[in-house]
């Protein structure tokens, strides 16, 4: 068995599409699961519908995007505007004008029962052009498959469940055809739709290869491999030809934008390979993730998160920051699922820096204003470079302001401005 994921950028264009039904053409010699995203930055587009997050009169016109980016595709795919796809779609985008015009519940919730639409519309549509060329696969809906808690957003996975899900839902189906399926999205154990995280269709691959005893997991993408830095942002990129689990965690965890943090320790648990190729040159090896003593080439490695937010939290009543005050930081932080990518904490306020979202950190400042001042900064770049020298430092700031910056032996993290 084998598991493939195709990401956002691998299925943004009809000729994408067709490009990745002839991957899984040539690559398949054998049971096949095909994990799909949702198609190009579709993502991004369903989460301003979310219930909440913009004026309800700016909803047709994003649905309307929503629509139109997906017929262009699928009239080119499909010229036979007969063809049973069309009514599938159209149940779809109803569903979703539907959901997005309900009043808001909690973000979290109102977050996973819309943007969801984006990978039900991507595998809908490359299930029926796999089937319409010839390659029979069967479409699964996942949120029977993985199961997660009822975080909704950034579920936890409950792996018994999910294993036996697969077992019943999928094995069977995959002895004698391809399945194909969304990443991203999971059931929640209250019956609704969860997600794992923006880019978590790695995440949903890595599960199933885990659940399916995989031979190898290979992410499909738009760069020839696990890159020593984001080729769009940085000219003279290195690609990593092999990198061992545990390295592979740590970059993912800093954001590495390559691959979900959570992808890995599944399959490191089970030892599956997991290879990164490029779709423009499938036939190119790629980088693997396996068990290496170290990377290889050893190289500086480059991290960008752009869109932070540094929050600086002041206790109101002068006491230093404390193990009770920064139980009550955290505990607000993890009912509103927000990620800490850096914290540091000084004897009369804690820091920490997380991605830029005004509605949450709204809602934190709710939950903390009582206790705590809050002073933040959005709008900055956290820079994090492995295997560093000053060198390097020094090249990368230039002439930036430097906010924050933490150090350990092989890894540096600034906050710049
Ligand atoms: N479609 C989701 C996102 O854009 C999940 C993914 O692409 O992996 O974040
Ligand atoms: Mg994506």
């Amino acid at each position: 068995m084998k598991v493939f994921k195709f990401g956002g950028a691998s299925v943004n264009s009809a000729a994408a599409v067709r490009n990745m039904a002839s991957i899984v053409a040539h690559q398949h010699d054998g049971p096949l699961v095909v994990v799909v995203s949702a198609m190009g930055k579709t993502t991004n587009l369903l989460e301003q519908l979310v219930p909440g997050v913009r004026p309800a009169a700016d909803h047709p016109a994003l649905l309307d995007q929503n629509r139109q980016y997906h017929l262009s595709i699928v009239r080119d795919l499909f010229p036979d505007l007969s063809h049973p796809v069309y009514a599938k779609l159209d149940t779809l985008f109803a569903q979703l004008e539907q959901q997005s015009a309900l009043a808001p519940t909690t973000y979290n919730f109102d977050y996973s029962q819309t943007v969801c639409f984006g990978e039900l519309i991507s595998t809908t549509i490359i299930s029926h052009f796999l089937n319409s060329i010839g390659l029979t696969n069967q479409w699964v809906d996942i949120r029977q498959v993985i199961a997660t808690d009822n975080q909704y957003r950034e579920g936890i996975v409950d792996f018994a469940t999910t294993q036996r899900n697969t077992d019943r839902l999928i094995l069977p189906l995959a002895q004698h055809s391809i399945v194909v399926t969304q990443g991203f999205i999971a059931g929640s154990a209250d019956g609704h739709t969860s997600t794992l995280g923006r880019e978590g269709s790695d995440y949903s691959a890595s599960i199933l290869s885990y659940c399916l005893n995989a031979e190898s997991m290979t992410i499909w993408k738009d760069v020839p491999g696990f890159l020593n830095a984001d080729p769009k942002y940085f000219p003279d990129t290195v690609k990593i030809e092999q990198i061992p689990y545990n390295e592979a965690i740590e970059l993912a965890y800093y954001g590495a934008s390559v691959i979900h943090p959570k992808t890995v320790k599944p399959i490191q648990n089970k030892n599956i390979q997991l290879h990164i190729r490029s779709f423009l040159n499938p036939h190119a090896p790629g980088s693997v993730i396996g068990p290496f003593p170290t990377i290889s080439p050893l190289t500086p490695l480059y991290i960008f998160k752009r869109n932070q937010t540094l929050l600086s939290i002041l206790p109101k009543d002068f006491s230093f920051i404390a193990e009770d005050n920064l139980q009550t930081i955290f505990a607000a932080l993890a009912r509103l699922n927000i990620r800490v990518n850096l914290m540091q904490n000084t004897a009369l306020s804690f820091s920490l820096c997380i991605d830029d979202n005004p509605l949450l950190l709204d809602q934190l400042r709710d939950q903390l204003q009582h206790q705590f001042h809050l002073r933040y900064n959005q709008g900055l770049q956290l820079i994090t470079i492995r295997y560093y020298t000053q060198h390097i430092i020094d090249h990368i700031v230039g002439s930036r302001t430097i906010l924050l910056q933490q150090r350990t032996r092989t890894t540096t993290q600034l906050i710049i401005q």
